[in-house]
């Protein structure tokens, strides 16, 4: 029980409790530079995460390692930077340099310069670092705009505003809202948020000419939508982006065409093309589900669902047939994988091996 870890700190006298808190501090130290080692590690052995069904060291990591998303992110860039300076894993155990620090410099560090800037480095705060930063690579002075900035009524923190029943959109312009200049705020960052089950708060900002469209939207579907509810009206044009986006990646139509003729006898195109016809892209998609469809034997399937590629299961290379039954979707890990399985390492995966990794 771990409670009792905490009845045993209750115990100490306050000189112990500082020792101790040193001494674990220094613990978590060492596990944190051991953790960053071996990551790196694994982020030089692709295959090896791939095999067990993840997509990305990331998805590796906040899976299977269980770490938070912005951990992971952390560690996996400071895994990287280490990979490049090994000494910065000596600098982290002794608590010179922190987690942070490293992300934060990582991109500026050069062979050249790497010595200076992390003993510039050694004990600096955040906000020191990012000074540093500026210095190592300084940024063009934003240009000079003038843009009407949104305002708001004081009122309690967001989080403790009720959420609003529907969507609504005032029809006065905001800048008639009690202005003042210290009520001035950056725009917000867009929120898709679960506020009920199969209901989701959507909130981001758009521009004039956005706004137009809605209010002209609103008047033209006054029939349909007599409220003019926005999130109506956002959620027909998804449907019809959706739909339009579909047609160009996957090639959906209206009519679909049938499957490409089939040779007599057999489950394969009469005419041999290495492109998979949009009918089976678009069976293959629906019947994957949009994800990654490599499972391993576990029975855990990875759960990419970006920069998917239609996959043969037979590989195209050994006469596998452009069909339902043996295209299959893979995130590009596993394309890479399996098709390593095959065809063994791609000669530029193979160079990289021993490098950074899959960047
Ligand atoms: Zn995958």
């Amino acid at each position: 029980m771990k409670t009792n870890i905490l009845a045993t700190a209750d115990l100490l006298s306050d000189q112990d409790l500082l020792v101790r808190l040193g001494v674990l501090a220094g613990n978590e130290r060492e596990a944190s530079v051991e953790l960053l080692a071996h990551l790196a590690t694994l982020d030089s052995r692709p295959s090896v995460y791939a095999a067990y069904g993840y997509g990305s060291l990331f998805s590796y990591c906040t899976q299977a390692l269980r770490l938070s998303e912005d951990a992971a992110c952390n560690r996996i860039e400071a895994a990287r930077v280490c990979r490049r300076f090994p000494v910065i894993l000596d600098l982290l155990a002794s608590g010179e340099v922190t987690l942070t620090s490293v992300r934060l410099l990582g991109r500026h560090l050069t062979p050249d310069n790497h010595q200076a800037v992390l003993a510039r480095a050694s004990g600096r705060s955040r906000q020191q670092i990012e000074t540093l930063v500026a210095e190592l690579a300084p940024r063009p002075d934003v240009p000079s705009s003038v843009r009407k900035l949104p305002t708001f009524r004081a009122m309690p923190s967001a989080a403790a505003a009720p959420a609003p029943a529907a969507s609504s959109l005032s029809s006065e312009p905001m800048a008639a809202l009690a202005p003042s200049p210290a009520a001035l705020i950056p725009t917000p960052r867009p929120i898709v948020r679960a506020t009920a089950p199969e209901r989701y708060r959507v909130q981001f900002t758009i521009g004039a000419e956005s706004h137009q469209r809605l209010r002209r939207l609103q008047a033209l579907l006054r029939r349909e939508i007599p409220d003019g509810d926005p999130g109506a009206i956002v959620e027909r044009a998804l449907a019809l982006l959706l739909e339009k986006v579909e047609k160009t990646k996957l090639g959906a139509a209206a009519r679909p065409r049938p499957y490409p003729s089939i040779r007599p006898g057999t489950d394969r195109p009469a005419v041999r093309s290495r492109d998979v016809p949009r009918a089976v892209k678009r069976a293959a998609w629906r019947r994957d589900a949009g994800q990654c469809a490599f499972v391993f034997f576990t029975g855990r399937r990875c759960t990419e669902r970006i920069f998917l590629e239609f996959y043969y299961v037979q590989a195209y290379a050994k006469q596998g047939p452009a069909t339902v039954g043996n295209i299959s979707l893979r995130c590009w890990r596993h394309n890479q994988y399996e098709a390593e399985l095959i065809f063994g390492p791609h000669p530029q995966e193979a160079n990289d091996k021993r490098g950074a990794g899959d960047g």
